[in-house]
Formats: structure tokens, C-alpha cells, sequence
């Protein structure tokens, strides 16, 4: 079975001082949680003291983003070599605010894909339709395009490293999450190409986590489906007791 995988994307929130005290409370909080994966990406100045918290704890830390170069004169970009010195094991990559804000693309997406897992770093692979995309039917299309372009050249070995989070643009941050029919119909399109690319084995062993305004309401409904390892959490990430509620919907799931 699938180990369940619950993730924090702080995105640009928390200072220093308010991600310690979250950081803290919730590894108090949630001492006893065994199986299922937690992790937590805060902004990059945030992460080593992040890591300080939770080392030991068997909490993962992940940063949101890292640019393709080992390094150099890139102002502003963070490698991989430099997130695994401050404790990084996962790296969000692609996520949809990312693609809208700072023109990534399949491409670069790629590149930074390759990157990590070149590194050593696992990566969350976000993924997601627009909302005029759904409602033209071309989902499907959309992910196909995402999935060919953004995993080019990646060997069987390599992409059985990934985690891929499925990501409607049209449910981060707006409240409104998928149901678990349209999620559960994606997860099984990516299984499909997944198993066409590669193979059955490879298929049903890569986790695949919904993201899309989970939060402690909505989380046992997502999180009880067999086909959904997890979630990529944003807003509710902010909120300890929220994302202490949704965790422990997610252990008691695994
Ligand atoms: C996200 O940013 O990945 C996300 C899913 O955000 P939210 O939970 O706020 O919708």
C-alpha cells in the first residue's frame, strides 16, 4: 500500500519568529502520527531553521521551488546543492502559481526536475488544469501535455522517485476543492499514462496527492479513497489545528 503524504506549502507566508512557533506546536501536536509522511516547505530563509525543529522527528522539509544550475551568477535562484545543505529532501516543483506568476513551462519544469533528482532531492510534481480547461474537456489534454513534456527523459528508475500532485488551478485557494470523482478520474488518467510510459509496477507504486482547498472539512472524504495518497496543502497549512486535524485524517487513512 501507498503511504499516505501530507505536505505544507507556506507559499509566501510565516515569518521567522510565527514558522517556529508553528513548526514547534505542530511537532508536539503530532508526535504520535507514524504513517503517514509530513512535510513541511516554507520560504527559503526559513527552512534551515525549520529543519533545526524537526530533525530527528521523522517530519520532512521541502522547499518550494530551486533553479537547474549547480550554481553561479544566478541573483535570486537557490540550487539543489544549497536546499540539501539546510536539510531539504523534497522540492515542490511546477506548482500552478509558479507556471502563472514567473512563466515557468514544461519545460523549465523539466530542467528542474531533472535537477533534483539528479541531487538526491524528491520531487513534488504539481500538475493541474485550468477551470476553462475543465469546462472545454481538455483535462485529459492538459495533463497528458504537462505529464509528456514535464517528465522528457527521465529514466524508469529516476521517475520512480517522484511525487506528483495533482492540482486543479481552479481549486487552490478558492475554497472550492474538487470532488472525489473528478479527483480520483485524474489520478487514474495519470496511472494509465503512467503504466503506458512505463509499467504496471511503476504505476501503482508513485503516490499521487490531491491539492485544492483541503482543508479538516473536507479532508476525511479526499483522504479515506484508496486512489488518493495524500495532499499538498496550502491555506490550511497556516492554521495548526486545521493542519493538525487534516494530518491525523490522513493517518488514520493509511
Ligand atoms: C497549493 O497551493 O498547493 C494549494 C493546494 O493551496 P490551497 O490549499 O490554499 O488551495
Amino acid at each position: 500500500m501507498r503511504k499516505k503524504i501530507i505536505a505544507g506549502n507556506w507559499k509566501m507566508n510565516m515569518d521567522l519568529p510565527a514558522g517556529i512557533t508553528l513548526a514547534e506546536s505542530l511537532l508536539e501536536k503530532l508526535t504520535d502520527v507514524r504513517k503517514c509522511d509530513v512535510i513541511f516547505c516554507p520560504p527559503f530563509p526559513l527552512l534551515n531553521p525549520i529543519y533545526e525543529i524537526i530533525r530527528n522527528s521523522g517530519f520532512g522539509l521541502g522547499a518550494q521551488n530551486l533553479f537547474w544550475e549547480e550554481n553561479g551568477a544566478f541573483t535570486g535562484e537557490i540550487s539543489a546543492k544549497i536546499l540539501l545543505s539546510v536539510g531539504c529532501q523534497y522540492v515542490i516543483i511546477g506548482h500552478s502559481e509558479r507556471r502563472k506568476y514567473f512563466s515557468e513551462t514544461n519545460k523549465t519544469v523539466n530542467y528542474r526536475i531533472k535537477k533534483a533528482l539528479q541531487s538526491g532531492l524528491i520531487p513534488i510534481v504539481c500538475i493541474g488544469e485550468t477551470l476553462d480547461e475543465r469546462q472545454t474537456d481538455q483535462t485529459e489534454f492538459v495533463i497528458h501535455t504537462q505529464m509528456q513534456q514535464g517528465l522528457h527523459g527521465l529514466s524508469r528508475r529516476e521517475i520512480a522517485n517522484i511525487i506528483i500532485a495533482y492540482e486543479p488551478v481552479w481549486a487552490i485557494g478558492t475554497g472550492k476543492n474538487a470532488t472525489p470523482d473528478q479527483v480520483i478520474d485524474v489520478h487514474q488518467y495519470i496511472r494509465k499514462l503512467l503504466r503506458q510510459w512505463y509499467d504496471d509496477h511503476l504505476s501503482n507504486s508513485i503516490r499521487i496527492q490531491y491539492g485544492g482547498s483541503v482543508n479538516e472539512e473536507n479532508a476525511e472524504e479526499l483522504l479515506s479513497q484508496p486512489d488518493i495518497d495524500g495532499a499538498l496543502i496550502g491555506g490550511a497549512s497556516l492554521n495548526e489545528n486545521k493542519f493538525e486535524k487534516i494530518v491525523l485524517i490522513g493517518e488514520l487513512n493509511s
